[in-house]
């Protein structure tokens, strides 16, 4: 295979991240230290994989970092009550509450009770509104590394069709919302593709740069993409694997082997947008202290 095809994310978080250490410094000479504070629910394993990653990253880039490990049984009055708590102390910068929840908590109601300006994940209504209107506070960590992807590798959006398969508020709307924005790195023309789509093969065929986030293992194969397109592959899927030690491996939303003759590029899975979603989510915290603290950052 030729490696050149690779959109390795892990080289793109490490400069990101240089940058990030570089910001770090800056607020720590002024005597702030940015902190994130991430709330899990439950034993969830992915979700505690993801959290542990959060928490390390944090670490290594000199964020004070603090995990809240909450019972599957937590009611959500008692969650919001955490979260109120941790909206009033002035030494958390940043929340994060770990997606998904138990059934019986409201999603919507515990993110519309994190305070906006603490929202390192941009889901909060107020910071949702704030992109798509191209005045961003925080930008959503996955699509903003995405297009930090794209800025590393010289990937054009400017006036390329660009097919987004997926509507989740997590990865698919943002995606759309950052990519039509007037900007260097947007200016696309976006369709969205979703479960309710008819003629969604032909759709993604037409695609300049195929984004896919659907959660559906290996879904995408050859006959979905155009000839030298740009596969940027959001999925993260667990697939039994007996013969692994762990019992199951990660798989994309793409059939990578099946693809990757045709693509121009194609990120990975694992190593191409997850150590993205991380950077981004450090970029955000040190974003959100700053803001806080009234300072504002060097470039
Ligand atoms: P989700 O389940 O909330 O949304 C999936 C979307 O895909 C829905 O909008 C649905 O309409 C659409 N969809 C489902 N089946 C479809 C089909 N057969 N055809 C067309 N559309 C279909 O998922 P999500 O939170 O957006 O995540 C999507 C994937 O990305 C998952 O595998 C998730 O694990 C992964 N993810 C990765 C990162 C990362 O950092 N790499 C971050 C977030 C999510």
């Amino acid at each position: 295979m030729d490696q050149g095809k690779l959109l390795s994310g892990k080289n793109v978080a490490d400069a990101l991240n240089e940058k990030s250490i570089a910001q770090i410094k800056f607020l720590k000479n002024k005597n702030i230290t940015p902190s994130l504070t991430v709330i899990i629910v439950g034993e969830d394993p992915a979700s505690s994989v993801y959290v542990r990653h959060k928490q390390k990253a944090s670490e290594k880039l000199g964020i004070i970092s603090h995990t809240i490990q909450l019972p599957q049984t937590t009611s959500e009055n008692d969650l919001l009550a955490e979260i109120k708590r941790l909206n009033t102390d002035t030494s958390v910068n940043g929340i994060l509450v770990q997606l998904p929840l138990p059934n019986d908590i409201n999603e919507q109601n515990v993110i519309d009770t994190i305070d906006p300006l603490k929202d390192v994940d941009c889901f909060h209504p107020q910071n949702v509104g704030l992109l798509s209107i191209g005045r961003p506070y925080v930008l959503p960590c996955t699509p903003a590394g995405i297009i930090e992807m794209m800025k590393y590798y010289q990937i054009e959006s400017d006036g390329k069709h660009i097919v987004v398969a997926g509507r989740s508020n997590i990865v698919g709307k943002p995606m759309a919302s950052l990519l039509i924005q007037k900007n260097r790195y947007a200016n696309a023309t976006v369709t969205t593709v979703h479960s309710h789509t008819k003629n969604m093969q032909e759709i993604c065929k037409q695609a300049d740069i195929l984004i896919a986030a659907i959660g559906k293992p290996a879904f995408f194969s050859k006959d979905f993409i155009k000839e030298g397109a740009v596969v940027i592959d959001v999925g993260i899927n667990r697939v039994e694997a007996p013969q692994s030690k762990r019992g199951y491996k990660l798989v994309g939303d793409v059939n990578f082997d099946d693809v990757v003759d045709k693509v121009r590029y194609i990120s990975p899975v694992p190593g191409g947008v997850g150590p993205m979603t991380i950077a981004m989510l450090m970029r955000n915290t040190i974003t959100v202290t700053a803001a806080q603290s009234g300072s504002s950052l060097p470039e």
